[in-house]
């Protein structure tokens, strides 16, 4: 059996979250970990009892939806509202933060980024973080789906090897293409 890793383990969680989005812009997670524990999470959503960007359309001013809070700062101010340190903490988001986001996740003595994605990467952000002595790593993140898939290739291997009818297999292995294909 392979164990994922923390840190496939910590940015799934992320991808969790932003499934829980409220803008259609982009939907964005963030999980915050202390000695490999979850100790917040957020996703870019309205403030609590706030009209939602999906059922009101998003609040645009200058290209920028005003109406929702960052996931970054929204796990940040969870630890804030629960009384919760954030300092030597790690935060793994599902999209490299924006300038704002940046600043805070500095200023909550965040020790190290994890991010899935690149999204425009603001080289002032770059900067922010190289001088404040934050790590920024990006992670590759194996999806299910890739998982899936590996499973299905050496079941059909299996199958092949142990003499079953070559259309057998390729019938299997077409519904199971299409199972996973469905799903995605
Ligand atoms: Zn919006
Ligand atoms: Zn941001």
């Amino acid at each position: 059996m392979e164990r994922i890793s923390w840190n496939e383990y910590f940015l799934a969680q992320s991808h969790l979250l932003a499934l829980r989005s409220t803008c259609t812009r982009l939907t964005v997670g963030a999980t915050i970990v202390r000695d490999k524990r979850i100790i917040a999470g957020g996703y870019n959503g309205s403030i609590a009892g706030g009209d939602h960007c999906i059922d009101e359309g998003c609040y645009v001013i200058d290209n920028h939806c005003v109406r929702t809070i960052h996931a970054e700062m929204n796990a940040l101010l969870q630890c804030a509202k629960f009384g919760v340190p954030t300092a030597g903490a790690d935060i793994y988001v599902t999209h490299f933060p924006c300038l704002q986001c940046c600043k805070a996740i500095i200023q909550a003595g965040i020790k190290t980024v994890f991010y899935a994605e690149d999204y425009k990467n603001h080289p002032y952000a770059l900067e922010l973080f190289e001088k404040a002595g934050v790590k920024v790593e990006k992670v590759e993140y194996t999806s299910r789906q890739s998982v899936d898939n590996e499973l299905v290739d050496q079941l059909l291997h299996e199958l092949e090897e142990s003499g079953v009818d070559q259309e057998i297999v390729r019938n299997f292995s077409e519904r199971a293409r299409n199972l996973i294909k469905d799903r995605a």
